[in-house]
């Protein structure tokens, strides 16, 4: 059977017979696969002019949106995603991370848009003033890229590779094209196949290669954006490519990573850090066998406890139960297929050449419902390199499954230098109760590594674990480890939307980013903008309201209610040597009169609640005999589909009331006008019409 490609909006055969795909535990023929004889160009011109063009007229709303309702769509079809990968050697639990942990991604994604407006692009940063008399002024703003997002992906996880990388791209607006790596791309075309049936996506937006990415990088745009996920030799080879460095293509790369643990040297084996650190050690060896890019591939231990946490490790791995993936005893399945073991292999014929095996073997294993020759099985492997400032090889040579290396170090300095020698990683650990210690190894070492974890008892209930990257954290690491960065929440989303600086009158600017900027011109009308519905009201409504003059009494009567008796709101203190004149009104007094000017009536209207206040600022002190006045604008609005909870205030009812967040520009002047004596950003809920 040959497993087509999606692409141009069909499924298409590649011409001839195509690469034989094989079951990594049994060695039975899956599929062929190859893309020989598609049209590169034209996949691309595809993705760019039907799929990216349609996202792009999508708002971010409504592409996360797209994003939760793909999750569940998935999550309903899971069962035959973890039948078939089985196949790719991953055990139940290996699959959970890579099935669900993928869709998670989709999920997370989706819950972004509660920080993204209702818009196509997206502001980037705060509103910049250029001109003292306030008409000329800058704000950036993100814009989706007019290219695709091509992403090359690794073997090890088919589903979340894909998934955690189309979320990103797909929430900025840009479509994809996704070329898993050969061996595993019958599980990605799985759920691609999924995928497209459900006609979440536009048309175009996703299209799968299955097989050689052939010629496509020729055909890139400088509006491209290309992820490479795999090894460093593939890597350099791809970035280096004449037509990307002259198109300049932007091009992220997540390459080999030879990631640490360190044990710090206040743990004693009667500390439930040391069983902490031992587990830890052998989930990252064996899970997924060892082929995931952030398992812990050097272990630093003090050189007093090396021969005791050798044991304790060997103990632990030899337990491990080896086989068949299907049977739910089996704690590691095999290797992605026989080809990855000769590699593996090879590599720790390397790493020999400065270290010993001192607990698995590269020839003998005992197996569960399976047999050696046919699969792709291979033991747990532990090194132990004794001089490793010496033998350099555990350093520079990642063998890619269930292989890592022991080394010791005399203190901490020696811990963070051999950490160092990775020479850019994914993620390191210490495990650790000592702050001091913990703090000198990542103030140290943080350089060096895209995540850090510090494991003891207190953060071990919760933990996600060393080897597991997160949606919301910055995967990607410097040097050997590519030095390319994705997810990270709203971080990740930049990689496909193009930084511009908009330079022009804050009227201007207001209209192009439908968000109010300060010192445009306001919309006045007769009725009091919290009368107004979510879809009556307009960016820059506003009311300005009456004055209220400030008494020495309201302060005093501010201090007994707030209990607040701070110095200088106390008339009789002596302010010769203070920052004030004479007696102050407190802040938030102000604050709370602002309300009392711009909130309007008794009578129920179409303002729910307020909840919450950003970036407040007190610039002006406000005295006794003041009159204080309120330029009050709506600033920005952000629809909100039912049952959309928000957690900021995940306690209120009424969830179902169809309704959208308004935030409005709150300015406080007193009677000179001239500079605001306050300014802040208040976050209201206000009811839909509909
Ligand atoms: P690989 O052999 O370098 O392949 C990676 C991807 O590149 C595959 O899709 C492969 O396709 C493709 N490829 C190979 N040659 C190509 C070419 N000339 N033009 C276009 N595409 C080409 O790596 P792998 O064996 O799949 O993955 C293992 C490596 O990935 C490990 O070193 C691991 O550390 C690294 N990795 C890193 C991360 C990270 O986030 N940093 C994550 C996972 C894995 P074919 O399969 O069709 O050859």
């Amino acid at each position: 059977m040959k497993l087509a490609n999606y692409v141009t909006g069909r499924w298409i055969d590649g011409d001839g017979d195509g690469q034989p795909l094989l079951n990594a535990v049994n060695g039975e023929l899956i599929a062929n696969i190859t893309t020989q004889g598609l049209d590169f160009d034209k996949i691309l011109e595809y993705g760019r002019g039907n799929g990216s063009t349609a996202l792009r007229q999508m708002t971010f709303q409504q592409r996360a949106l797209m994003l939760k309702k793909l999750a569940l769509f998935l999550l309903d079809k899971k069962e035959k995603f973890y039948q078939l990968s089985y196949k790719t050697g991953a055990t139940r639990m290996d699959s959970w991370v890579d099935i669900e942990g993928g869709i998670g991604n989709l999920f997370s994604n989706a819950s972004l848009r509660r920080k993204l407006p209702d818009t196509s692009f997206t502001l980037d940063g705060d509103f910049i003033g250029l001109g003292k008399e306030g008409t000329f002024a800058a704000q950036h703003l993100l814009i989706p890229k007019d290219g695709v997002a091509i992403h090359i992906n690794a073997f090890n996880f088919p589903v979340w590779g894909m998934l955690e990388k189309i979320a990103v791209n797909l929430l900025a607006g840009v479509a994809a094209i996704v070329k898993p790596a050969s061996i595993t791309s019958y599980l990605t075309h799985a759920v691609v196949k999924e995928i497209i049936a459900s006609k979440i996506l536009p048309e175009g937006a996703l299209q799968l290669l299955c097989g050689s990415a052939g010629d496509m990088l020729d055909h890139t745009i400088s509006q491209d954006v290309i992820t490479f996920t795999g090894s460093a030799t593939t890597g350099l080879l791809l970035k280096s490519n004449p037509h990307l460095l002259r198109e300049n293509v932007p091009f992220n790369l997540e390459a080999d990573s030879l990631n640490c643990i360190v044990l710090g040297n206040d743990v004693k084996p009667d500390m439930p850090e040391w069983t902490l650190f031992i587990k830890e050690v052998k989930r990252e060896i064996t899970s997924k066998c060892g082929q995931k890019c952030t398992a812990i591939r050097r272990i630093f231990v003090p050189e007093e406890k090396l021969e005791l946490v050798a044991a304790d490790l060997n103990k632990a791995l030899q337990q491990t139960i080896i086989g068949n993936p299907i049977n739910e005893k089996v704690k590691m399945g095999a290797l992605a297929g026989q080809s990855q073991r000769k590699e593996v292999l090879s590599q720790i014929q390397k790493l020999l050449a400065s270290s010993q095996i001192i607990s698995g073997s590269l020839d003998s294993i005992s197996l569960v419902e399976a047999d050696y020759n046919k699969g792709a099985f291979l033991s747990p492997i532990l090194l132990l390199n004794e001089k490793p400032f010496q033998g350099m090889e555990a350093h520079e040579i990642e063998a890619f499954g269930p292989v890592s290396t022991l080394m010791p170090y005399k203190n901490i300095d020696e811990a963070i230098a051999l950490a160092k020698l990775g020479k850019g990683s994914l993620c390191s650990s210490i495990v650790s109760t000592d702050q001091e210690i913990a703090r000198k190894f990542i103030l140290g070492a943080g350089n060096h590594h895209g995540r850090m974890m510090i494991l003891n008892r207190e953060s071990a209930r919760e933990s996600t674990g060393h080897g597991s990257p997160l949606p919301m954290l910055v995967h990607g690491g410097p040097g050997r480890a590519g030095g390319g960065e994705e997810m990270g929440g709203l971080r990740g989303i930049r990689h496909y939307m193009q930084r511009v600086a908009v330079q022009g009158s804050p009227g201007m600017l207001t209209s192009v980013t439908s968000v109010y900027q300060p010192h445009a011109p306001g919309k006045k009308s007769n009725l009091h903008p919290f009368k107004k519905y979510f879809e009556e009201l307009e960016i820059g409504d506003q009311l300005i309201t009456d004055k209220r003059k400030i008494t020495s009494e309201d302060i005093n009567r501010f201090a007994d209610l707030s209990g607040d008796h701070f110095y200088a709101h106390i008339a009789s203190t002596n302010f010769a040597d203070t920052m004030f004149e004479k007696q102050v009104a407190h802040g938030y007094f102000i604050m709370s009169a602002a309300a009392g000017l711009f909130v309007d009536s008794y009578e129920i209207n179409p303002v729910l609640l307020n909840y919450g206040i950003d970036e407040l600022r007190f610039t002006k002190p406000v005295y006794p005999g003041a009159s204080v006045f309120i330029r009050f604008t709506c600033k920005e609005k952000i629809s909100q589909e039912l049952k959309d909870i928000n957690p900021e205030v995940p306690y209120v009812k009424g969830s179902d009331i169809p309704k959208g967040i308004v935030k409005w520009y709150v300015e406080i002047f007193d009677e000179t006008e001239d500079p605001l004596v306050g300014v802040a950003t208040i976050l209201t809920m206000v009811r839909k019409k509909l």
